[in-house]
């Protein structure tokens, strides 16, 4: 997970996981990202119930924490 946690980053606002190398968030956007994140969350469907746990909008990879 630490060997993850320095491969991709997370965004400081919707948290979701991105290349290291973006300069934008591919689900909100922002330009702000941490590269301190820990647990990973997996949404894959448009209707997931997960959604509304986490708070995103888009299927894709979330960090579960942003430290
Ligand atoms: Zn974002």
């Amino acid at each position: 997970m630490a060997r993850r946690s320095r491969a991709f980053k997370a965004c400081a606002r919707c948290r979701a996981i991105n290349d290291r190398k973006a300069n934008t968030c591919w689900s909100c956007g922002y330009n702000v990202f941490t590269s301190r994140w820990d647990g990973l969350i997996i949404i894959i469907s448009e209707e997931s119930l997960l959604k509304d746990i986490v708070g995103v909008s888009r299927p894709g990879y979330y960090a579960i924490k942003v430290l």
